[in-house]
């Protein structure tokens, strides 16, 4: 799993999932740029990371809705990085909430983050992976999509429409040599699972109800889904595309 001399982004990347991502991937060996819209957290996490790995790691406070600002960072990373080669689209957000009360608002504002957030940040980096014969996409969708999730349709919606885009866009690239995969985390103990649960959407004592559930019997962790995500970034992983890899202590066998 070897990363020496990639350069990754990671949106999302100062925060639970994102940042299990960007210290892993840093871990082996590649240049991390990590896009959040929080810009303090992403400047914390990326001078922690480069202090505990010593690879070049930075920070750009960045709305992945926000094409403009999308575009302004790639072209920061790309001037101090090089070519960007591995892309990981985990920014996201949730909404628990009865389909009956969800607003078109609301709805829109989830679907902009988690799938046109996406499409703004592959349609930025894909033009240079194209360019080098070589890249890799990871999109973080979630185990919501793939059974449903009681009161977070919006949310399990803009997952599922993450799945059939990698599934697609997987078909156009690799003949390019880019390889698009999906990783949907089941329950992953991190701040958004923390707010799902204060806000009642997994009812009473949701961590032991959620681990009692897990067959592998504990809480999922940000480094399970960064050990997946390395190996479908790494040079070994040349073969598999258009896949789905569930990260979800076999709640969700296939
Ligand atoms: P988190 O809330 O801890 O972290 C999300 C990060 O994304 C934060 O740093 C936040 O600032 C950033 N972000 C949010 N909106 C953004 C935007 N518009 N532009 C740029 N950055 C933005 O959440 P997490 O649990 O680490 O989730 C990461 C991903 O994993 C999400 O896409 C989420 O839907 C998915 N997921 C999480 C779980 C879980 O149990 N935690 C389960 C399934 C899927």
């Amino acid at each position: 799993m070897n990363l020496v001399g990639h350069v990754a982004v990671v949106t999302g990347g100062a925060s639970g999932i994102g940042l299990g991502i960007s210290q892993r991937l840093a871990r082996e060996g590649a240049h991390v740029a990590i896009f959040d819209v929080n810009g303090a957290s992403a400047t914390e996490a990326a001078a922690a990371i480069a202090a505990e790995t010593g690879a070049q790691v930075s920070a750009h406070a960045v709305n992945v809705t926000d094409r403009v600002a999308v575009d302004a960072a790639v072209a920061e990373v790309a001037a101090a990085f090089g070519t960007i080669d591995i892309l990981v689209n985990n920014a996201g957000i949730e909404l628990s909430q009865s389909f009956v009360s969800t607003t078109y608002e609301q709805w829109t504002r989830v679907f902009e983050v988690n799938m046109h957030g996406t499409y703004h940040c592959t349609q930025a980096i894909v033009g240079g992976m194209i360019d080098n014969g070589w890249g890799r996409i990871v999109n973080v969708s979630s185990s919501s999509a793939q059974r449903g999730s009681r009161n977070m349709t919006a949310y399990s919606a803009s997952k599922g429409a993450m799945m059939a885009f990698t599934r697609s866009l997987a078909l156009e690239l690799a003949p390019l040599g880019i390889t698009v995969n999906n990783v949907p985390p089941g329950f992953i103990e991190t701040p958004m699972f923390h707010k799902a649960a204060n806000s009642g959407a997994f009812g009473p004592n949701a961590l032991e109800n959620q681990i009692k559930q897990t067959p592998v019997g504990r809480a999922g962790q940000p480094s399970d889904i960064a050990a997946m995500v390395a190996f479908l970034a790494s040079p070994d992983a040349g073969y598999i595309t258009g896949q789905t890899f569930g990260v979800n202590g076999g709640r969700i066998p296939t």
